[in-house]
């Protein structure tokens, strides 16, 4: 069997949902965790399977919310990008004189190649990005300069991820500048810190696979500006003002995180043959159909290890893999840097007796930690002591 093929097996009927740079961005935010690598590369809907295994759907984003984002997108993009275009001219000072533009959503180009099956399809977008961005280095006077929607992928984990960009690429002078429309207001000049920061990350996703795509184009990475043009509306109005972001410092992050991914390949070794996730229970059904489809679930993760710490907030399984930790009374629980102290002591239980001398260490790095221990409670002691 492929790797996709192990991947489809335990993802079985379980609901999909396409990886996109958001996802990836908060996949890396916890890194090491081999059940979250496995869910992503199998594309398991992670608020669906959230929801199952803690008992708490998903507050959903508001109809409000939505309709209101794809006005703003439209009132950015129609009469021929016009706003997006001075945008870009003001805050990136890129000169373009003419937009030839391109879309490259599922839409369009099923529209002209009817047929496809989605996972063709992605290739397809994913080919024919590669082309357009290969005429943007080479010819970038003639070739087409704005891209929207394109598909770009990345090596997660030895998986290729397809990503698709809902932002847009501008190749000006040989060089390609990456644009992210976003609906959240930045309001007198300031915009929700938890939102621009997601905003950032992902943003840093794009640039990275395109300056992957570049590279296997032959050029430099260089190619890809790593300042992105972040297009807000101001205050609670539609008027789309311009910010931009050097995602550089991010995008090395990305690399360093992105080569650290564990091998889906590797883990799926240790997975019993035939493991799988249920269906999804429907919305009709009963509290005995959710309850086994539930106990299906954690049964088939209880094979993808955790790792559970500080990044797992954005995560859809948080408070399940929170309660897990509770439940084996993990360090982690207590959060990175108290389970970077204890380095390979992992149980609360193991370090507490250690720092009292119930038990000895049974190495150089158990004595130190030990040590540590011990002096941390000695402190604690004193402070109370004098407090
Ligand atoms: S919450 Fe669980 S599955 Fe998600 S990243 Fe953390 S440990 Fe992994």
């Amino acid at each position: 069997m492929t790797t996709a093929d192990l991947l489809s097996q335990f993802r079985g009927a379980f609901p999909t949902s396409n990886p996109n740079a958001r996802r990836v961005a908060s996949a890396l935010e916890a890194p090491g965790c081999h059940r979250r690598t496995v869910l992503d590369a199998s594309a398991v809907n992670l608020d669906k399977l959230g929801a199952l295994i803690t008992g708490e759907a998903k507050d959903r984003q508001s109809p409000f919310a939505i309709t209101r984002g794809n006005k703003f997108e439209t009132s950015v993009t129609d009469n021929g990008m016009a706003t997006l275009l001075a945008l870009a001219r003001e805050h990136l000072g890129l000169s373009i004189p003419e937009a030839r533009q391109k879309d490259l959503s599922a839409a369009a180009v099923r529209e002209e190649s009817p047929g496809l099956s989605h996972g063709r399809l992605n290739e397809r977008r994913a080919l024919l990005t590669r082309q357009y961005v290969k005429q943007m280095l080479s010819a970038p006077m003639a070739a087409v300069n704005l891209l929207r929607h394109a598909m770009t992928a990345i090596d997660f984990g030895g998986k290729v991820v397809h990503l698709e960009q809902d932002a847009l690429a501008f190749a000006v002078d040989g060089r390609i500048h990456v644009t992210e429309i976003k609906s959240f207001a930045c309001i007198d000049g300031q915009a929700d810190p938890e939102k621009a920061s997601a905003t950032v990350r992902q943003a840093a996703v794009y640039v990275l696979s395109l300056q992957n795509l570049v590279e296997s184009l032959g050029a430099s990475r260089d190619a890809v500006d790593t300042r992105v043009l972040v297009v807000l509306p101001e205050n609670l109005t539609f008027r789309a003002i311009g910010v931009v972001v050097d995602v550089e410092m991010q995008v090395r992050r990305l690399r360093r995180q992105l080569a650290a991914v564990p091998r889906v390949v590797d883990i799926l070794d240790g997975v019993p043959p035939g493991t799988s996730l249920p269906a999804a229970p429907g919305d009709g059904a009963l509290a005995e159909q959710v309850q086994s489809a539930r106990a299906l679930a954690r049964e088939a993760l209880s094979h993808l290890p955790p790792r559970f710490g500080d990044g797992c907030v954005s995560c859809p399984l948080f408070k399940s893999c929170r309660e897990e930790a509770s439940d084996q009374s993990l360090v982690t629980r207590l959060g990175n840097a108290v389970a970077g102290l204890c380095g390979g002591v992992t149980t609360i239980n193991a370090a507490l007796d250690l720092s009292t001398g119930r038990r000895q260490p049974a190495n150089a790095s158990e004595a130190a930690v030990a040590e540590m221990l011990v002096r941390s409670a000695n402190a604690f002691a004193y402070a109370l002591k004098v407090g």
